[in-house]
């Protein structure tokens, strides 16, 4: 009896570190609605009144799943909010739902197709343009005096958040890597 209850105390155990374990990967996904914006060849969302950057997949990747983001077409999307950069899981289309993440967040395109890992939070841009002037592939440009990283012409090398020397670094910490 009492080598039962030990049985069935070791499972219930098991069983309950496993769902813990199962759910603190899954994220609490957001749905999104909102007009689209376009700044700097990058994506932003009006929704609710809060103005958020987009993180989507590259664009093979969306036109090969015939997604086509335009400012006319408001868009809906599931996300998740990292430092006000919305990683997009999901998109929803009239008759379909497009997954650009697992549920884990690792992207569902060749991760070799993605370039350009930094993202300026525009909300922390104070429109300085100190990190236009040292960006070595002219990846950043002023759009409505915010600073804009356009993801094509990034390197990665970090410069315009971390400085080169002479350059300190984004005074407002606006600009950080995403992973
Ligand atoms: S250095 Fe920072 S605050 Fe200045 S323009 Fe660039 S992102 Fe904006
Ligand atoms: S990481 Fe380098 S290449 Fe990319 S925007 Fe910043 S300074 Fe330019």
């Amino acid at each position: 009896m009492l080598k039962s209850l030990f049985l069935f105390i070791t499972l219930l155990i098991v069983v309950i570190g496993s769902i813990n374990l199962f759910s603190a990967e899954k994220p609490d996904l957001e749905l999104f609605e909102g007009k689209l914006k376009n700044m700097g060849g990058e994506w932003f969302i009006i929704s609710d009144g809060d103005f958020f950057q987009l993180a989507l997949a590259p664009e093979d990747f969306l036109l090969e799943n015939n997604v086509v983001l335009t400012p006319k077409e408001p868009l809906k999307a599931e996300g998740v909010i990292v430092d006000e950069v919305i990683s997009v899981f999901r998109i929803h289309t009239n008759d379909s739902i497009i997954e650009l993440r697992d549920i884990s967040g690792n992207p569902l395109w060749q991760e070799d197709k993605q370039i350009g890992h930094y993202k300026i939070n525009p909300k922390m841009c104070i429109g300085c343009k100190l990190c236009v002037s040292v960006c070595p592939t002219d990846a950043i440009s002023m759009v409505h005096g915010r600073a804009v990283i356009n993801a094509d012409k990034c390197i990665d090398c970090g410069i315009c958040e971390n400085g080169n020397g002479d350059y300190q670094g984004c005074p407002t910490n606006a600009i950080k890597k995403q992973e």
